[in-house]
């Protein structure tokens, strides 16, 4: 069974990258209906927070993203790190380090002004002595000290590392007792089942270090994939500068969680030339041996453009639910349906949808100077005079096309084209020349409230 995971530090919210491959993950659990967990990495006291954990949980229920079990928190689970350290020192593959602050800062001097790398040296690798008085000892791994480690990657291939290299005996427990990192990662990834680690390659580096902790447990090491960052157009690693890296500022701005995944799957994995993805095709077609080898570009028209996808594809009756969201209430709007049916082809979020209504619901408070400028003429109060009189004549006046035989008439009593009656009221309608169809305007708003945007607009300019 494929068992993967997702696992967040909680240090401020929950990062489109990081949701990108919580996403991989996912897919690739359910595809093979296998287990995905969630696992909040919380050890380190000064950086998480709890607020951080709970914006991260309640990102993935905006997301609906469901993880199986319970969350798994690591600050609840001293006592099974502590239990596998004892293993290690009871086996002689770990030891306690003595060496003081001070005598490992001289260490790394000394080695950095021999052009040396700077790691620990061995000291109490073999201790068998008196230890020094008054100081509270580490526990270090004991870590290959010749030979590589070969990491076989799902995405880059057989990445191998020189022990000399990039190993020393790490630290697996300070002086304070609490583990370290990468110690945690791999004993909790090889408790939890999880078999196939999905993150990014900002990790690769961690991954010998938590395969020597693996080898040292005799745990069985899992397949990694190790999923290249999320670029900007520049090439360099996307930052809050280039749009926003938090998930829930999406939600703010309107964008929806199909949209938003369907635009992270596609960020670094691909399917021949499709775009669109549902949920279940995503879980049908994803495979992490797609994913792409160079780092993806981040381009927000991209997101926009399925945005609008999506949001032309919804029924309306969800949209009313999802807008409520962005304080536009119609559910009780008798035209909610031509409303929502005259905006979503338009919008390319649920934010820019709820602004289109409530330009379209709320009398003009003013008039945009330039479209008065250009299509308000002498000609023009006549005009709307006659087009006002005709529909306070109308006693039933429902759908858009009622509205439109009027216009139709007015145009052809007066001799006039669609254009000389439709900008003035227009203006009128919206106090602007853009947005949806009169008609549908007019529909949607009713005949009293019509007559009074054209008293209005009237009254303004005589
Ligand atoms: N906690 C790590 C992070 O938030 C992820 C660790 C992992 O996926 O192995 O970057």
């Amino acid at each position: 069974m494929v068992v993967t995971r997702f696992a967040p530090s909680p240090t401020g919210y929950l990062h489109i990258g990081g949701l990108r491959t919580a996403l991989f993950s996912y897919l690739w659990a359910k595809k093979n209906k296998g287990k995905f967990f969630l696992r909040i990495e919380d050890t380190d006291k000064a950086r998480n927070s709890v607020e951080a954990a709970e914006a991260i949980v309640n990102a993935f229920h905006w997301l609906g993203l469901t993880h199986d079990g319970e969350i798994i928190y690591q600050s609840s689970r001293d006592e099974i790190y502590a239990k596998y350290i004892q293993q290690l020192l009871d086996e002689g593959k770990a030891y306690y380090c003595y060496m003081s602050k001070e005598e490992l800062s001289e260490l790394r001097e000394t080695q950095m002004a021999a052009k040396e790398r700077t790691m620990y040296n061995g000291k109490y690798r073999d201790f068998d002595g008196t230890p020094p008085e008054g100081i509270t000892p580490a526990i270090r791994i004991k870590a290959p000290q010749s030979g590589t480690i070969t990491v076989k990657d799902g995405v880059k291939g057989d990445v191998i590392f020189n022990c000399l290299d990039i190993l020393d005996d790490f630290i697996i427990a300070r002086a304070d007792g609490s583990p370290t990192y990468n110690f945690v990662v791999a004993v909790d990834d090889a408790l939890m089942g999880v078999n196939e680690v999905i993150r990014g390659d900002d990790h690769l580096s961690n991954t010998p270090k938590q395969i020597v902790v693996y080898e040292a447990l005799g745990f069985e090491l899992p397949k990694f994939y190790h999923v290249p960052m999320i670029h900007n157009h520049e090439g360099k690693k996307l930052s809050k500068r280039d749009g926003a890296t938090d998930v829930m500022a999406y939600k703010e701005m309107g964008y929806t969680p199909e949209a938003l995944l369907n635009f992270l799957v596609r960020l670094g994995w691909s399917h021949g030339d499709q775009e669109i993805f549902s949920m279940e095709e995503m879980i049908e077609l994803f495979n992490p041996k797609d994913i792409n080898k160079s780092a993806s570009i981040y381009n927000t028209d991209k997101l926009d453009w399925l945005s609008a996808h999506y949001l032309k594809n919804t029924p309306n009756c969800e949209l009313a639910e999802l807008l409520i969201q962005y304080d536009l209430i119609l559910t009780s709007h008798d035209k909610k349906e031509i409303l929502l049916d005259a905006i979503k082809e338009r919008a390319k979020t649920l934010k820019e949808m709820a602004l289109l209504a409530k330009e379209i619901l709320e009398t003009p408070s003013f008039y945009d100077e330039k479209a008065v400028k250009k299509a308000y003429k002498e000609d023009s109060a006549s005009m709307l005079n006659a087009f006002s009189a005709k529909v306070s004549a109308c006693a039933e006046l429902h759908l858009p096309s009622d509205y439109h035989t009027l216009m139709e008439e007015v145009v052809s009593e007066l001799g006039i084209g669609f254009g000389k009656i439709g900008q003035p009221l227009r203006i009128a309608l919206l106090g602007k020349l853009s947005g949806p169809g009169l008609d549908s305007v007019m529909a949607i708003i009713g005949k009293d409230e019509t007559i009074l945007r054209i008293t209005n607009v009237l009254a303004a300019h005589s």
